[in-house]
């Protein structure tokens, strides 16, 4: 084979595994207990709008006792099951989301990692989602976001798309109509922003 030919082919093999790399980034929806399947379908949606990613909807199963804790009330922490959904993570897909129906929490943290204060509000703290920046899980449950219930399918979406947005390495936005605004405390906030992200956030990404 001449050399020339051998560069040939090297190149297109090149191209061709970062098309198949690209093309190949899905998200697996595991979802627990009895979440609604009509939900899972609407956030596979937005994760295929949105991100332009594949999805692969994994049988649902029971939350893992593991994450289950009383610290404040019956809860599950978010971190435990992120890291539960990252081993269980099949390697054929990108990204695990977690979709709960339980209520779930995380530890807030100021920016030196100290417990925020006051301690006993903010060590079990109930989360609407979780994922961490850059990561591989993320989690989010309808708990927090049901009340009205005619507004969850439009909060659980814009939670979801938030927290793969962490997964891909985006901060939160300054943009107050951005779906990766901070939430802060607030279901206002996630009423408020538009479910996509603002043209900056977007550009983070696909640059
Ligand atoms: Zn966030
Ligand atoms: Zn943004």
């Amino acid at each position: 084979m001449s050399f020339l030919r051998r560069i040939i082919i090297l190149l297109l093999a090149c191209v061709s595994l970062s098309c198949t790399n690209h093309e190949q980034t899905s998200v697996a929806l595991q979802p627990y207990d009895d979440f609604n399947n009509t939900l899972i379908k609407q956030v596979s949606s937005s994760v295929k709008e949105i991100y332009g990613f594949e999805t692969v909807v994994l049988k649902h199963k029971p939350i893992p006792r593991e994450a289950y804790i009383t610290v404040k009330a019956a809860r599950y922490r978010a971190n435990k099951l992120l890291q539960i959904l990252a081993e269980e993570k099949p390697d054929t897909v990108t990204y695990i989301l977690g979709l709960a129906t339980k209520d779930i929490s995380t530890t807030k943290r100021d920016k030196d990692g100290n417990i925020k204060s006051p301690k006993e509000k903010y060590t079990d703290w109930g989360v609407f989602g979780l994922g961490y920046r850059p990561g591989e899980s993320c989690v989010v449950s309808t708990f927090r976001l049901k009340n009205p219930e005619h507004k969850l399918p439009l909060r659980l979406q814009k939670v979801c798309i938030h927290e793969i947005g962490h997964n891909l390495g985006l901060d939160h936005c300054e943009n107050k109509m951005c779906v990766m605004t901070d939430a802060a405390e607030s279901i206002k906030t996630i009423d408020q922003v538009k479910l996509d992200l603002c043209a900056a956030c977007k550009k983070k990404i696909y640059n």
